[in-house]
């Protein structure tokens, strides 16, 4: 608990700040000091329950809402998060502790999905078929769900839940968003700009909390779909429970994302990538590499290269230009440390100890700078689990086929990179790899709006990836309307099965 008073961040709902009917709160601290910074409401089932039939009732007038409504609705939302973008990049700054370019970095790619949700009117458009039969037209449409929710997870704050609410309110559909309770703000900034944009009260909700408020969401009546976004176990149960309750889920796991680095590769590219996709945000990034896979001969030079540029990366408070900022919380620092004697003790080479690296800041800061390890076996915790910090590791293999199928092993399938300058060990690698999103010579291959996101294997349980056209589809229910504007020549019995003349 704190031991200064601090604010309390209540939920949203019904376009106003509510506290809500439990008293339960949680700590909210600055990860660059050590100090809490703020409280938390946490909800209980029947503060879920008031936010879903507020959402409930949003949806009767917003599903009825022209596409002309709800796109200038949505056009205002771009321009605002546009101007601001660096108002709320500070608030994820000062809870998550990514330094300010990265916080920017993830609020510009949730904004391209708010530009792509812009363009819902051609989105949704449906097909039509004069004349199937005759005098018989058949056209389809997409209509919304009702409420959905959205569960997301600390590490993006903003660009993760923006992979699901612009799609889903454009869509017609009303949202619960249950933001991580470890940097919460950035949820209810983002609601405030709904409601400066001329969304209708209860369109956009945030419920704050942490299990009580999942298991309420999952198991309610009112609620007709789920995304989520976490770690892998979280992801299944939320799946699990969730499709048991007759919902519609998408649920994105964890990850431990591979670099392989072919024999030919430019290895100064390379190691440039492999630090900047292993450390960037701390590691703490669902597409972050946590592995990189030297094959043959190249491995003593790509170590040499990454510990080289490791020693010039400056930690520090993500207000101050550092390279990398602070881990989220305490506990979640000390846990990443906890691997670092984990590998020691399982033989791994500890090549660069994150421990000894300085930083810039508050020692009551949960700081760990840059740590690689070298001869990695797969058997080792280093390499099984995901560690969602900054913490890199080499596995050596002998050859293309050994690297593909230390990959395809893994039950993980999120992201994987291959750096090579061979056209053809690239393309036969996208094709035999057994992961959703794939970068050549890209590190962290996030696809752009009009693409979709999603992983395979314990990286998504469901069948829709997010955002895209995959998003539109997992917003919305097909209907097809088989029509015939009657002619008095098909009057007349036949209770035989339709068919087509
Ligand atoms: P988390 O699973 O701890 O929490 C995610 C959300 O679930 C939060 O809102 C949290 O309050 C809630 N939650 C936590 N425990 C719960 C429980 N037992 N029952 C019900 N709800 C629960 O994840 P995190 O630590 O916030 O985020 C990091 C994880 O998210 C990493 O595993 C990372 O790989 C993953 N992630 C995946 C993607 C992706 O696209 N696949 C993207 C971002 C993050």
């Amino acid at each position: 608990m704190t031991d200064h008073d601090v604010s309390l961040l209540n939920h949203w709902i019904d376009g106003k700040a509510v506290e809500g009917l439990s008293e339960r709160r949680g700590d909210v601290s600055d990860p660059a000091t050590g100090e809490v910074t703020r409280q938390v409401a946490f909800a209980s089932a029947a503060d879920v329950d008031v936010s879903v039939s507020v959402a409930s009732n949003a949806f009767v007038a917003w599903r009825a809402a022209s596409l002309a409504e709800r796109t200038k609705v949505l056009f205002r939302f771009r321009e605002l998060l546009n101007q601001r973008a660096e108002d709320l990049a500070a608030i994820i700054t000062a809870e998550h502790g990514k330094v300010l370019s990265d916080a920017l970095g993830e609020v510009r790619r949730g904004l391209e999905v708010v530009e792509f949700a812009c363009g819902i009117p051609h989105l949704l458009k449906g097909a039509f078929s004069e004349a199937v039969s005759t005098q018989v037209d058949v056209y389809s449409i997409r209509q919304p769900l009702g409420v959905v929710a959205v569960i997301s997870p600390f590490n993006f704050p903003a660009m993760v839940p923006c992979w699901f609410f612009p799609l889903a309110i454009a869509a017609g559909n009303t949202v619960i968003l249950k933001p991580s309770e470890k940097d919460p703000s950035a949820a209810n900034w983002m609601a405030e700009l709904w409601a400066e944009s001329g969304l209708p009260a209860g369109v956009f909700n945030v419920v704050h909390g942490d299990k009580v408020a999942v298991d309420r969401l999952l198991e309610h009546a009112g609620v007709k779909a789920v995304s989520f976004v976490g770690s892998t176990p979280v992801a299944r149960y939320v799946y699990e429970t969730a499709t048991r309750f007759g919902k519609r889920v998408q649920a994105l796991g964890g990850a431990k994302n591979h670099m392989v680095v072919l024999p030919d590769a430019d290895l100064d590219l390379a190691a440039d990538s492999a630090v900047n996709a292993g450390f960037g945000s701390a590691g703490e990034r669902c597409m972050a590499i946590s592995v990189v896979v030297a094959v043959g001969p190249i491995a003593d030079d790509l170590v040499a290269k990454i510990a080289d540029r490791i020693a010039g990366l400056t930690v520090g408070d993500g207000r101050g230009g550092a390279d990398m900022g602070p881990l989220v919380t305490r506990a979640h620092r000390d846990k990443v440390v906890s691997y670092l004697d984990a590998g020691v003790n399982a033989g791994a080479k500890l090549v660069v100890d994150g421990r000894d690296h300085p930083f810039h800041g508050n020692p009551a800061g949960f700081w760990l700078g840059p740590t690689l390890f070298d001869a990695v076996d797969p058997e080792m915790a280093l390499y099984t689990d995901e560690i969602f910090g900054p913490v890199l590791s080499v596995v050596r293999v002998a050859s293309y086929d050994d690297a593909l199928a230390l990959v395809n092993a893994n039950p993980y399938g999120n992201g994987v990179a291959i750096f090579t300058n061979d056209g053809g060990a690239a393309r036969r690698f996208h094709s035999e790899v057994e992961v959703g999103m794939i970068g050549i010579n890209v590190p962290i291959p996030v696809p752009v709006a009009f693409y979709s996101f999603g992983g395979w294997k314990n990286s998504l349980f469901g069948d829709a990836h997010a955002y895209g056209t995959e998003g539109v589809q997992f917003f919305t229910r097909a209907k097809v309307v088989t029509s015939r504007w009657l002619d008095p020549s098909h009057a007349g019995l036949n209770l035989g099965f339709p068919q087509t003349t």
